[in-house]
């Protein structure tokens, strides 16, 4: 092929995800995260849309615990770990880290995305085996790829077609087999049966990894997590979870698990080993967002509050969501074009939402789906609510079946963030 027709074919992809209406626009922010945000082109609007949980991404104590990190350690670390990439402070998150979750031990990443590309292929080998959630994080499904592993799937949060799966798995090698799971899945707001994960771990002698970057900082007692809220603190191995969501919203990812899983991560992980340390203002934020976390049940019950408030009021509304104990809250719409509609008006109305569609769910299964965060106050919401009731009127939305196609969603390519 020709160096022409190879951009000719990038060209026609690219018109290919205009033409089928999937084209991702990125407006931008001229304000910090937080429950009102500016957008450059529209101005203010309630924010519906953020991983920003706990209300930390702006946070004044957060800010300085970061400068003040970049203030004695500088702007960056200019080094992997290994060669001169690690200060104190790393080696304090790490610990943090570890404590807040109950685990011996932490490593840092980059992203959870790298924490995930890091953890399957230096533990696990071609005797072994993977038994992975059908709905897992792209992330996740990526690692795995990158093991020698066998790899078996499950249809999301079905525990039968688990079992299954463990039992073909188990057929089919004597190695170890690994159960891995999203604590949360991010499309539908629902979390993993963590505790029947672990039972049946424990009936086949599995291992049990979860990636708990909806759930850290958020869920369970302390927000420890979904080992935390399912009590199997001590029987999952493996945590993955980021620094970009609750815990600041910044950057960063980590593992947390047992003494020699993370030994070995730290010698054999690529991700750790071909990339950068974290900055100091990360390591410094990161820091002050789980001190504050850990003590914090006040955001977190404002959190569960807007959730319930959301949920009941919308519902009453006629309004056809999915999920459940989560402030994530999906509002269904089925149709794409609908919920792109929807999107647009609400944006009029001053209300920032961002609509999701194929590939990122299944066809069909069109949604709006929104965050609570604990930065949005009731007025926010009661707000917001009004503006989803008008915006269907105004567009002739019939509330109570314009998701009828959608259920529960049972297939995907491991959701955006
Ligand atoms: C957001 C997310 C990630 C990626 O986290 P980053 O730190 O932003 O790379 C991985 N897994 C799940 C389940 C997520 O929701």
């Amino acid at each position: 092929m020709h160096r022409t027709d190879f951009y000719e074919r990038l060209e026609g992809t690219l018109e290919g995800i205009r033409d089928d209406g999937l084209w991702k626009h990125e407006h931008e922010l001229t304000s910090p995260q937080s429950g009102e945000i500016s957008l450059a082109d529209a101005g203010t609007h309630i924010n519906l849309c953020a991983n920003n949980y706990l209300g930390l991404a702006d946070d004044p104590s957060v800010i300085a615990a970061a400068k003040d990190a970049m203030d004695r350690l500088g702007h960056g670390m200019a080094s992997v770990r290994f060669i001169c990439g690690t200060t104190e402070d790393h080696r304090l998150l790490e610990n943090d880290i570890a404590d807040y979750l109950g685990t011996d031990a932490a490593i840092t990443f980059a992203a959870c995305f790298d924490a995930n590309a890091a953890v399957f292929e230096p533990l696990l080998g071609a005797d072994d085996a993977i038994v992975s959630d059908s709905l897992n994080h792209a992330s996740i499904i990526d690692g795995v790829r990158l093991s020698k592993a066998r790899r078996y799937r499950f249809a999301t949060r079905d525990m039968t077609d688990l079992r299954t799966q463990l039992e073909v798995a188990r057929a089919e090698g004597d190695g170890a087999i690994l159960i891995v799971t999203d604590g949360v899945f991010s499309m539908d707001g629902y979390l993993a049966d963590l505790g029947a994960i672990c039972e049946l771990a424990d009936e086949f002698d599995a291992l049990v990894m979860v990636d708990d970057c909806h759930a850290t900082g958020l869920i369970g007692p302390g927000g420890r997590g979904t080992p935390t809220h399912f009590d199997v603190v001590d029987r999952v191995d493996i945590v993955t979870s980021t620094l970009g969501k609750a815990l600041g919203g910044a950057m960063g990812g980590f593992v947390a698990a047992r003494q020699p899983i993370v030994d070995l991560l730290r010698q054999r992980g690529r991700p750790y080993l071909f990339s950068n340390a974290l900055s100091p203002a990360h390591v410094g934020g990161a820091r002050e967002a789980i001190r504050i976390a850990s003590a914090s049940d006040d955001r977190r019950d404002r959190l569960m509050r807007h959730a319930e408030r959301f949920r009941s009021a919308m519902t009453a509304a006629g309004f056809e969501l999915t999920g459940a104990g989560h402030p994530i809250v999906p509002v269904m719409f089925g149709d794409a074009t609908v919920a792109v509609s929807m999107a647009e008006r609400l944006l009029e109305f001053g209300v920032y939402v961002t609509p999701f569609s194929f590939p990122v769910v299944p066809h069909g299964q069109a949604r709006i789906r929104t965050q609570m965060s604990a930065a949005l106050t009731d007025e926010h919401l009661d707000t917001a609510i009004s503006a989803f009731m008008q915006a269907a009127d105004d567009l002739g939305i019939d509330r109570a079946n314009a998701a009828s196609s959608a259920e529960p969603t049972k297939s995907g390519n491991g959701g955006a963030r």
